[in-house]
């Protein structure tokens, strides 16, 4: 396991609504405060837990891994980044980029679930939002 890191923000509007047409809607956090810190590190697919002002926990990766009935833009997020899955790919299809992300989601749930990870959700930072 990687040492988890933490990042959060308001989520902002992206550039429209393809990826939640694709069922794959990703919050976009905003980078300003943490820029450097995501500089740092190698890009690439991580999952971890994200903590919504109001709302609750969630596993994501980096879309959250729950069924909302709304949007939640302007609301504070939280995440605590506990693992890595793979660097950034090109893929050759879109179908191919899908059904990645699908097998990407497979692996971050059950990762989530082991102690190791499943322990992080317990953050202070995302349990003081609720
Ligand atoms: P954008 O390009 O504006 O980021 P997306 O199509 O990627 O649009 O959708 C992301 C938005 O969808 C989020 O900002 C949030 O308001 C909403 N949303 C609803 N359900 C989810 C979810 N399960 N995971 C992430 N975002 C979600
Ligand atoms: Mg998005």
């Amino acid at each position: 396991p990687i040492e988890p890191w933490h990042i959060g923000g308001p989520v902002v509007k992206g550039f429209g609504r393809g990826s939640k047409v694709l069922g794959i809607p990703t919050a976009n956090l905003s980078t300003d405060g943490c820029s450097n810190l995501l500089s740092e590190r190698p890009s690439g697919v991580y999952f971890g837990w994200a903590g919504l002002s109001n709302r609750g926990i969630y596993k994501m990766e980096p879309w959250l891994l729950h069924e909302f009935e709304d949007d939640f833009y302007g609301e504070e997020i939280r995440l605590v980044i506990v693992g890595y899955i793979r660097p950034e790919l090109n893929f050759p299809s879109l179908e191919s980029l899908i059904a990645k992300i699908h097998e990407d989601r497979s692996i971050a749930k059950r990762a989530l679930e082991l102690p190791v990870y499943s322990k992080c959700k317990d953050n202070l930072c995302l349990s003081s939002l609720s």
